[in-house]
């Protein structure tokens, strides 16, 4: 692999947008900004072009990708709908929730991992919508990070981490949620399951739809998956991070080798090498920050971080489930 940078940030000019979707029909790579996290995008529908993805990233090809469309009359040409899933996307589409339905035989087994369910969504983050209605075609597309490492939220962490191995990269500012989407296995129509926490909570999607959602996302640190692509390992920083429920300001050393990342601010006094999410501990802000912050103690060369973890309340599901697959290690 190249050190060389290949990779170039464009705007959401008309022009642009024009000249990125063509690259995408020709089975090109383009790093997509999205209000989850920013993805490495490519024809869904090109089994070639997909697996670039998988090569840019270091990806195992037994870790599915998540398939974006612009809109829901494409839905039935990629999965077969249900009831429930019709239900689900008219209610939370676009936005941060990804259905686990079965696939149709159009859908390559690249982009499945050879299983015969597909994972879909509509985004709502306006220059991926434009670039999926420009393109006319579904987009494969995971986080655009190394396989393993924390996912980016920016056109910059993009190009940070894969600037050597793709050439196309459109800038939509800061990821809104900074989170992978919520994902629901919505093949069962009776049946919902949540595979992955996200910004939209089982509780929403009960009260929404009057269904009860099971949660088997794993927490388990053995390494095993509880889905395809549930790693227990994930979104891991170099640094070691080692998660505290409450961090008080003397639990750890004070080596400059470590770092305490908290939750919010913590009274008191201040002293150096001590981090925070938010500076008032608004969730929705912390979840914001967290990948961008996990980076930047990367960045400035901590080898072991203290993290707190988030308390009850709104994220806390999703903020968590990063976190500890940010600490396991295999
Ligand atoms: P990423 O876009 O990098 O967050 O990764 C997409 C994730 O979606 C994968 O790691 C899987 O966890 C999940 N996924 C994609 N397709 C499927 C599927 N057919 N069944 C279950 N999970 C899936
Ligand atoms: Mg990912």
């Amino acid at each position: 692999m190249t050190t060389k940078v290949t990779a170039r940030i464009y705007q959401g000019t008309p022009r642009n947008l024009a000249m990125l979707a063509k690259k995408l029909q020709v089975g090109e790579l383009i790093g997509v900004p999205s209000e989850t996290v920013y993805g490495l995008a490519a024809d869904a529908l090109n089994p070639t072009a997909c697996r670039k993805i998988f090569k840019a990233k270091g990806r195992p090809t037994t870790d599915p990708l998540i398939v974006h469309l612009h809109h829901i009359k494409q839905l039935a040409a990629i999965a077969q709908v249900n009831p429930t899933a019709l239900a689900l996307a008219k209610a939370f589409w676009p936005g941060a929730l990804t259905l686990i339905l079965r696939k149709q035989s159009c859908v390559p087994d690249i982009v499945t991992s050879g299983l015969d369910s597909v994972a879909v969504r509509i985004p709502q983050h306006p220059l991926f919508r434009k670039l999926l209605k420009i393109a006319a075609i579904p987009l494969a597309a995971p986080s655009a990070n190394p396989f393993g490492y924390v996912s980016p939220t920016t056109a910059e962490h993009v190009r940070d981490n894969l600037g050597n191995r793709i050439r196309y990269i459109l800038d939509g500012g800061a990821s809104k949620i900074g989170l992978e989407s919520t994902i629901i296995d919505a093949r069962d129509a009776n049946k919902l399951r949540l595979l992955r926490p996200g910004a939209i909570t089982p509780e929403q999607i009960e009260s929404t739809l009057g269904m009860a959602v099971k949660s088997v996302h794993s927490r388990a640190t053995s390494g095993s998956q509880v889905a395809p692509g549930m790693l227990s390992q994930h979104y891991s920083p170099r640094a070691k991070v080692v998660l505290h429920s409450v961090l008080s300001l003397d639990a750890t050393s004070q080596s400059p080798d470590e770092a305490r990342l908290y939750f919010a601010q913590p009274t008191g006094k201040p002293t150096i090498h001590t981090y925070w999410l938010d500076s008032s501990g608004n969730p929705q802000r912390a979840a914001h920050n967290l990948f961008a912050q996990l980076r930047m103690l990367d960045e400035k060369g901590y080898s072991i971080l203290h993290a707190e973890k988030a308390p009850d309340g709104p994220y806390a599901a999703a903020i968590n489930d990063r976190l500890e697959r940010a600490a396991a290690k295999t």
